[in-house]
């Protein structure tokens, strides 16, 4: 029988590890090369994998975004990282991080999307239960951050494994990359001052 595109797409980081069992290696081996859409997936993978893994230079692939149909939201170059949308803009988000050749421990990052109401509050209701709210840095904030390429604003903890939750609200107002990460209040001061007459 032979192996389905879904099927194909579900192993493909497995296969990229070289984790799969031979039968499946080899029917995703005779399926690949039959496939744009599988191969341009795994093309993909392979870079992001490379990207994350050689610890030298970290060089965006040319081609990697159009090839996997995501529109680049952000790249910065310290520390080096991009961020891809997925599904539209404020829908979902793919982040690349630069990171050492021999990750000793991997941590995971989940976002939240909450409104913007509970997102004012996460940082004092966190610190009410003893967990201490972070800025975008990892740095303790005493509130939300504004990741203004989005712009978005964030609250980040950590979980007791150190993974990194964040509740994060889509903000109304035009992307503003140059402004980089603001603080909540001056994200709204600066909106305060430019809606002065
Ligand atoms: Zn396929």
């Amino acid at each position: 029988m032979e192996i389905s595109c879904l099927e194909v797409i579900r192993e493909l980081s497995n296969y990229v590890d070289q984790d799969v069992q031979p039968e499946l290696r080899a029917e995703i081996e005779a399926h690949l090369p039959s496939c744009a859409h599988c191969t341009a997936i795994y093309d993909g993978l392979r870079n992001t994998i490379t990207l994350m893994g050689d610890g030298r230079s970290f060089e965006l692939p040319i081609g990697f975004s159009q090839r996997l149909g995501l529109e680049l939201a952000h790249s910065s170059s310290r520390p080096s990282a991009a961020f891809f949308w997925i599904g539209g803009r404020g829908d979902a988000m793919l982040g690349l991080w630069e990171s050492g050749s021999m990750p000793l421990r991997m941590t995971n990052h989940v976002a939240f999307r909450v409104e913007l109401e509970d997102l004012l509050e996460a940082p004092a209701r966190l610190k009410s239960m003893g967990i201490i709210p972070r800025g975008f840095d990892g740095e303790p904030s005493e509130e939300a951050v504004v990741l203004a390429w989005m712009p978005a604003a964030s609250v980040y903890f950590l979980d007791p494994d150190g993974n990194q939750l964040e509740f994060i609200c889509m903000l109304p107002d035009a992307p503003q990359s140059e402004l980089g990460v603001l603080s909540w209040s001056d994200w709204r001061n600066r909106k305060l001052e430019q809606a002065a007459p």
